[in-house]
């Protein structure tokens, strides 16, 4: 039986630095439960002091430990076992990640760690088949092309799918030789120092992966800017990631990888398997109550089969069930904060106020144990200038536009600003492909959405939606520098 009692689940609270859970720090916050908006825990916000006591440790680590200079398949064996402790605490962990985030227990357990786990299985294998290349330019001279990791990776991740979010950061980092200072979200701070502390039983050396706590402005900031730092890697909004890059530049160009906000595209053509599309829809966007940077939060559909697609989401969404993370029938999550719900809300009646019309939803749930909960929400009669089609909801918020001609569909399907994700539906393969290539995304995914055990891919965005790419081997890389090296002889 998966449920559990939020009171009675222990949970380290504090920073992770050199291998011990400390909780030194002058201002603290107080971090609430979404599921009831109770405050469970007193957070130690990281003040420059602990961020240079992580960062020195990182440091320490990478150069004096075997992490980086010993054999990489050690390091590849401890990334594996690492996993293996992630699988075997999967209770444990899945309690510490559903009381304070929005990921229901059952999907946690049945989704989250596996995928955690195996991602991290994923990286392991390349920590020890990081060549180089070598180019002989005369016979009397040698070129060679070395990897290095950068030393200190500053990772830095959201809220909304804690542990995951910080493994594919971490991952690529630690299995190319990397130590790294995670700094997670202030709203879901504790599954990461467990994680960090399962690293430690795995065999990682003390100071290798170390978790600072704090607010972005205060703890997030200092970190990106921190001279010991060697690359920064992001993953939250748009705006954070253009802070972070100022933060870079005026700090000694640190290298960035940024993932950020969507708002993307389900294209929906009328020879498409409407029952399959129908429950892609519903996951992706009333999936953790849309709090999904990859959400697919525009539906755009062939006007003559729009209200039939539209009932079958309609009648999938019924079926959510609403209810706290620890409910094993929990089906439908409660919105982060208050505060997210107040904006998911305004964004939604100044949309209504334009002219939208909401055929499902358009307000909060009735409280449930006091969570921050919205309705599944649809709406329609909506231009792509209105502000829920427009900007990031980061809710359970769908809108509904129609199109009569192909050249119409991807013109709407395509967005000033973001570039994460798409959706293509349809059963005409060339449709499909002159809408990949059309579409100008990161990833557009053909008759299926979303990233189920993806991390063989890489992932990221286009314009406003990010730089780089997370998860493939293209993370190894990001995470790895080139150094040129020309010798006579
Ligand atoms: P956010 O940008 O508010 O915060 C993300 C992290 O950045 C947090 O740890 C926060 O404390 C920190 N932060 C905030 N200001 C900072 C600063 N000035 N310097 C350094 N760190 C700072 O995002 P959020 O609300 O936690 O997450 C939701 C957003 O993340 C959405 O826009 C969503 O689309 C995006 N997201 C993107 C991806 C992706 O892969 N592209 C994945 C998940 C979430």
């Amino acid at each position: 039986m998966l449920d559990f009692n939020p009171d009675d689940v222990a949970f380290p609270n504090g920073h992770y630095i050199d291998g011990v859970v400390i909780s030194d720090g002058l201002e603290h916050l107080a971090v609430r439960r979404p599921s009831d908006n109770k405050v469970y825990a007193d957070l130690s916000i990281g003040c420059p002091e602990i961020v240079d006591r992580a960062v020195a440790s990182a440091e320490r680590a990478f150069r004096k430990t075997s992490w980086a200079t010993g054999a990489p398949r050690e390091r590849a064996r401890i990334l594996r076992r690492w996993a293996d402790l992630i699988e075997g605490h999967a209770i444990e962990l899945g309690r510490v990640e559903a009381l304070g985030s929005t990921r229901p227990i059952t999907d946690i357990i049945a989704v989250d760690l596996p995928y955690a786990a195996d991602c991290i299985r994923f990286f392991a294998e390349y920590a020890d088949k990081l060549g180089g290349d070598i180019a002989a330019t005369r016979t009397d001279n040698l070129g060679m092309v070395i990897s290095e990791p950068y030393g200190v990776v500053a990772a830095i991740s959201p809220w909304n799918f804690p542990v995951n979010q910080a493994v594919t950061k971490i991952g690529p980092a630690l299995a190319a030789g990397n130590a790294v200072v995670l700094k997670p979200s202030e709203m879901t701070p504790f599954s990461a120092v467990r994680l960090a502390q399962l690293g430690t039983e795995a065999g990682m050396p003390a100071g290798i992966f170390n978790v600072v706590q704090g607010t972005g402005m205060a703890t997030g900031d200092s970190l990106c800017r921190h001279p010991g730092v060697g690359k920064i890697s992001f993953t939250g909004s748009t705006r954070t990631g253009a802070a972070i890059m100022v933060a870079s530049a005026e700090s000694g160009l640190k290298p960035v990888t940024l993932e950020l906000g969507g708002k993307s595209p389900q294209l929906v053509f009328a020879d498409a398997d409407l029952d399959k599309v129908a429950r892609n829809i519903a996951k992706s966007i009333f999936g953790n109550a849309g709090q999904v940077c990859v959400a697919g939060s525009r539906l755009i559909v062939e006007r003559r089969v729009e209200d039939e697609l539209v009932d079958r989401v309609v009648r999938l969404s019924q079926a959510m069930q609403p209810g706290p993370t620890w409910s094993s029938q929990t089906s439908f999550s409660p919105i982060v904060s208050t505060a997210q719900l107040d904006r998911i809300d305004g964004m939604v009646r100044r949309t209504l106020d334009a002219g939208a019309e909401a055929l499902i939803g358009g307000r909060r749930l009735a409280e449930i144990q006091d969570g921050a909960f919205y309705e599944p929400t649809i709406l329609t009669h909506v231009t792509s200038e209105m502000e829920a089609v427009r900007e990031e909801v980061f809710g359970p918020v769908l809108t509904s536009q129609s199109f009569d001609d192909e050249e119409e569909g991807l013109n709407l399907a395509s967005h000033p600003t973001y570039g994460l994700a798409a959706g293509v539906h349809t059963a005409d393969i060339g449709k499909a492909m002159r809408a990949v290539r059309s579409i100008k995304a990161g990833t557009v995914w053909v008759n299926r959405y979303g990233r189920t055990a993806d991390y063989i891919i890489p992932t990221g965005g286009y314009n406003g939606s990010g730089i780089g790419k997370d998860l493939g081997r293209q993370a190894v890389e990001a995470n790895m520098r080139l150094k040129s090296a020309l010798i006579d002889f």
